[in-house]
């Protein structure tokens, strides 16, 4: 056993209730979170990050959300926050990111799964955490406490509009899930494992592209239902409407978006018998259909 495996043992050991030799357990290291904008148009600040590091350390972590394989859990023994010099992000800022090594103990009901993150297929790792904090990159409002007009996504005078993650205030799991809204996060190594081939590099390079090509569509689908949200009246309700948007998932913008067309088509392409006033004037608004009030968030 070399020394820092050594020292990462020690380390574990302090968790437990009794010491672990290395056949024991399984160890592996894996990336939480980052500060690059992500699927959602979120990153976390540095100073989410070092609070991050702090409170995740003995945190159990989750397999596909399944609380029923309690042989599956993992635990974080110590995190740690890494930068690539040289290497910025999106949003022109040095590139850092919370690393953390976690442990299995070996049973014969994790095998399978230990094989799983061998191999690679159990890759992507998604953390849900409570942030005080949603700040518009545009003009700093928190919006969790005043929302404003800015678009994730969209670029302001050359300023990429992005909402950052800040003052966090609980942790409470991590978990592998099929696609985590941070793309780099995931099992970067696992001890005595392979590092990527040139193949797996092409196929997630692939898989980015395509993450990108959503986060395109998506935007444009926002954009094309705050249009229609406007165009739909001219009260301060469609005003309201185009706010809600902001919030929304492709699924909600979706539906919001066929329940704003359906209500501005002709008269005449309406069927004949129509539901009596009342009915029609429910059918006609956009607010009848459950997405316009979701909204979602994380953390
Ligand atoms: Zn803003």
């Amino acid at each position: 056993m070399d020394q820092k495996t050594e020292k990462l043992l020690e380390q574990l050991n302090a968790f437990t209730r009794r010491t672990h030799t290395l056949d024991e357990v399984y160890l592996f290291d894996l990336i939480l979170c980052d500060n690059e904008i992500d699927r959602d148009g979120d990153c976390f600040s540095d100073a989410a990050l070092a609070e991050l590091q702090k409170r995740f350390v003995g945190v159990t972590g989750i397999f596909d959300h399944n609380p029923k394989s309690t042989n599956q859990t993992a635990r974080i023994f110590r995190t740690e926050l890494r930068t690539e010099p040289g290497r910025l992000t999106k949003a022109g800022k040095p590139y850092r990111c919370l690393a953390a090594n976690a442990y299995m103990v070996r049973t014969e009901g994790n095998a399978d799964l230990i094989r799983e993150i061998d191999a690679g297929i159990k890759k992507e790792v998604s953390i849900s955490c409570a942030a005080g904090a949603r700040v518009c990159s545009i003009c700093g409002a928190n919006h969790l406490r005043k929302p404003c007009t800015h678009i994730k996504g969209r670029s302001y005078g050359g300023a990429l509009c992005y909402t950052t993650l800040d003052q966090i205030t609980d942790v409470y799991e991590w978990s592998f899930v099929a696609v985590p809204a941070q793309r780099r996060a995931g099992v970067t190594k696992t001890l005595g494992g392979t590092a990527c081939d040139a193949e797996t590099e092409i196929l997630r390079a692939a898989y980015d592209d395509a993450l990108s090509l959503l986060d395109r569509v998506s935007e444009f689908l926002r954009r094309d239902v705050i249009r229609l949200c406007y165009r739909w009246g001219e009260n301060g309700t469609s005003k309201e409407l185009a706010k809600s948007v902001l919030h929304m998932d492709t699924a909600e913008l979706l539906t919001l978006r066929q329940s704003l067309m359906m209500s501005m088509e002709p008269v005449s392409q309406k069927p004949q018998l129509v539901p009596d006033s009342h009915e029609a004037e429910k059918a006609a608004s956009p607010f009848s259909c459950g997405a316009a009030q979701r909204s979602e968030g994380r953390g």
